[in-house]
């Protein structure tokens, strides 16, 4: 073999080792270890937000699931929340789940496994100490993960939950009914498949605590009044786990 086609060969490695991490990284992907992606019942849906507490937003999102009597999961970052630990209690006492989004939203993949450790342990003595309540379920910042990411999670007695519907809600400028209309057709594509949706959406930002969550709070009304009007049946990811015996 030539030089040149060796390079190529080793250049057409390199691309399907990035390609299989990237899919690797999908949020429905198993292959980096088992997460907790959906429930058995097409018709119901599991509303999670990350990246809060955010106290403009946050507040805004629980007015909405106060007025339409739904629960859903909060993952909070650790360093917020011990800014706002009045909030933290508030989305707890209102009967949502309080999930654990790690300490500081740094990708948790390229750091050492006590790095890792530190930043979901700490993250959730944060949490229990303020609730007074035990923590179980977390997900990983940006949904990045590696097999030792999963594996001290469960360690720590946590179950890590991902989602199989987004808004894309991040994306500045995107319009509520946009996001609206990319989370029904998840929803849509897993009732399909015969599966319960778990929706991502954001009431905080991973840059700072008062990110703009004006359009999320705006798609999750239309959310909630279509959600109810299809019959679909919103529950939380404690719905879903430990899962019932057959
Ligand atoms: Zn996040």
């Amino acid at each position: 073999m030539t030089a040149g086609a060796e390079a190529a060969g080793a250049g057409v490695a390199a691309l399907a080792l990035v390609g299989a991490w990237q899919r690797a990284q999908w949020s429905t992907s198993q292959i980096m270890g088992t997460t907790l992606v959906h429930g058995p019942n097409g018709r119901e849906l599991a509303l999670t937000f990350d990246d809060g507490p955010n106290e403009r937003y946050t507040q805004e999102m629980l007015e909405k699931l106060e007025a339409a009597q739904v629960r859903a999961t909060f993952f909070v970052v650790g360093k917020y929340a011990r800014n706002l630990p009045w909030l933290l209690r508030q989305i707890h006492e209102a009967g949502h789940v309080v999930g654990n989004h790690s300490l500081s939203h740094h990708n948790l993949v390229y750091m050492t496994g006590a790095r890792i450790r530190a930043e979901i342990r700490d993250c959730n003595a944060a949490l229990e100490d303020m609730l007074g309540a035990r923590v179980h379920f977390f997900r990983p910042p940006f949904g990045k993960r590696r097999p030792a990411v999963l594996r001290i999670a469960q360690e720590l007695g946590l179950q890590t939950v991902m989602w199989n519907s987004m808004g894309f809600d991040w994306r500045s400028g995107r319009p509520p009914k946009q996001i609206m209309k990319a989370v029904e057709r998840g929803i849509r594509r897993n009732r399909k498949a015969g599966r319960g949706s778990t929706i991502l959406l954001h009431d905080g930002g991973p840059r700072g605590p008062n990110a703009d969550r004006g359009r999320p709070v705006a798609a999750l009304g239309f959310l909630l009044e279509r959600g109810h009007a299809a019959g679909s049946r919103f529950v939380t990811v404690s719905d879903w786990w430990p899962p019932a015996q057959a």
